[in-house]
């Protein structure tokens, strides 16, 4: 077990977290994106209403991916949101 964190940068508010606790949007080789695991360039978006909502306004994630980013990626995202427990992950 290795208890390396490797911290990522929240394209909003340019936060350092370590990665397990961020959203990570990849753009595929194939053009498209995928949201969690791939092999691509990633963004990474801190779990939260305001940072998805900046995000979503400002498009971070297009500028960060430089590429277009359906709708549909942000919902999902905030479908995460609605049905996450409120506050900080359970320990599992
Ligand atoms: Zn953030």
């Amino acid at each position: 077990m290795s208890g390396k964190s490797v911290l990522r940068r929240c394209v909003t508010c340019r936060e350092l977290l370590d990665r397990q606790q961020l959203w990570r949007v990849i753009r595929l080789a194939n053009g498209g994106l995928a949201l969690d695991g791939g092999m691509g360039r990633s963004a990474y978006l801190c779990p939260s209403r305001t940072c998805l909502d900046e995000a979503r306004r400002r498009r971070k994630l297009q500028k960060a991916l430089r590429c277009q980013v359906a709708d549909s990626i942000y919902a999902a995202l905030e479908q995460r949101l609605l049905s996450a427990p409120a506050a900080g992950a359970e320990a599992r």
